[in-house]
């Protein structure tokens, strides 16, 4: 047998509906979209702008936050104009928990500024009063013609869902299958609700599916289902991801299977920030994950070794840290002035085992001396060694022919 081309990447994506959420487009083979959401309260006007604008500048393409009372409904169009007038036209997404039928009834303005509802059939659910609830959110959709995300989350699960589905396995006592019934009833409840709001009235391309979960392998395995059953856009995120790495590595490790199998038409990766933290650090990992798995390009790459008993200073980590510094400071002028500058390959390699061999594969690389090497630290610009750096200004002198490579 032969080794697959490296080149072929991932799989190809899944054919869901396009859905467009305000100018934004999710699914339909759109580039996978990167969202977050804010943590301040949405009544409180300056602090949700500022936060908003902060992870729109970081690249989130959507910005949700909640809007759960009168209050932060009322905020919510003034929020949208401050954007505007700053020039922030990121579309704003609404969380709506219990009373999003309400707040959305009595603040038509709400409704009309948001781009798209995020409902939770857990705690809207379906039978009597609850449907009333539920056509009422899809109905003021349908209205302003707006896209509705239904959002199943393991942890707010609809409950008689569940029970039903729990009494048609005799209520399993065991642990295995209790799970995998809980699995099936995130995929039921998510897929019931986008049948549900259809039937209401609402178009497929205005809806979006979700169905969260906190263990990586309950969460692979509801979406594999859910991406099986139907072509509805879907949202991919790992809910309670965890604080520092535990998050990351959970969001990458869940987001990665699923988006090489071609699901997810828009991520979220779910990080709790350090208290006063910097919430745009999510944004950052959901951009890392799509950019390291090949799907899109945010920033120019810099290949790094880790550095070993070879390293013969720390010039080499300084000089990794200075360039990946000086790129992502220098990328809001870069973008406008030369497009594509994103896809840029840059390689500051520790010493001659691997060094020039990495150089060669970025677009400009260098090797720095290693142990016992000559102090000297050749340079590599499209495969070919340009020149050899000396003494005590490699680094400046380096981040110079970046600058000339991008402007050239
Ligand atoms: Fe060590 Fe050299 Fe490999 Fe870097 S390239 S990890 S310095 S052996």
């Amino acid at each position: 047998s032969t080794i697959p081309d490296g080149r072929a990447g991932p799989s190809p994506r899944r054919q869901t509906v396009a859905v467009k959420v305000g100018h934004v487009t999710v699914g339909g083979g759109a580039p996978v979209v990167v969202q977050s959401m804010t943590n301040t309260d949405t009544a409180d006007i300056d602090g949700t702008v500022r936060q908003v604008a902060a992870l729109a500048r970081a690249g989130s393409e959507l910005v949700r936050i909640t809007v759960d009372r009168d209050e932060a409904a009322a905020a919510v169009p003034k929020i949208r104009e401050r954007l505007d007038r700053i020039g922030c036209d990121v579309p704003l997404v609404g969380d709506f928990h219990y009373i999003g039928h309400k707040l959305l009834a009595d603040h038509p303005a709400c409704a009309e500024a948001l781009a798209k509802y995020r409902i939770n059939p857990g705690n809207v659910g379906f039978k009597d009063k609850k449907d009333k609830q539920f056509s009422a959110i899809v109905e003021t959709a349908i209205r302003y013609g707006k896209a509705v995300r239904i959002g199943a989350n393991w942890g707010s699960l609809d409950g008689e869902l569940l029970t039903s589905l729990m009494d048609q396995n005799a209520r399993s006592p065991n642990p295995v299958e209790a799970r995998a019934v809980t699995r099936e009833a995130m995929v039921r409840s998510a897929l019931y609700s986008a049948e549900r709001a259809e039937e209401i009235g609402l178009s497929k391309d205005r809806i979006i599916l979700s169905a969260k979960v906190s263990a990586v392998q309950d969460l692979i395995a509801v979406y594999q289902t859910l991406a099986s059953r139907t072509d509805y856009a879907i949202h991919l995120g790992l809910t309670e991801a965890g604080m520092g790495s535990k998050g990351i590595v959970a969001s990458s490790a869940a987001l990665g299977i699923l988006l090489q199998d071609g699901i997810g038409d828009t991520i979220r990766v779910s990080l709790t920030p350090e208290p006063g933290g910097d919430r745009s650090v999510e944004v950052k990992v959901a951009q890392e994950i799509l950019q390291t798995m090949g799907f899109r390009t945010f920033v120019p790459l810099v290949a790094a070794c880790p550095g070993c008993g070879r390293t013969t200073s720390t010039t080499f980590q300084e000089l990794a840290r200075d360039i990946q510094g000086y790129i992502v400071q220098s990328m809001p002028e870069w973008k406008t002035r030369f497009p594509g500058v994103e896809n840029l390959n840059v390689a500051v390699m520790g010493c001659i085992v691997n060094g020039p061999g990495e150089s060669k594969h970025a677009d400009i690389g260098i090797s720095l001396p290693g142990t016992g090497e000559t102090p000297a630290a050749p340079v590599f610009i499209d495969g070919q060694k340009a020149l050899t750096l000396r003494g005590a200004n490699i680094a400046a002198e380096f981040k110079q022919l970046v600058d000339d490579y991008i402007v050239n």
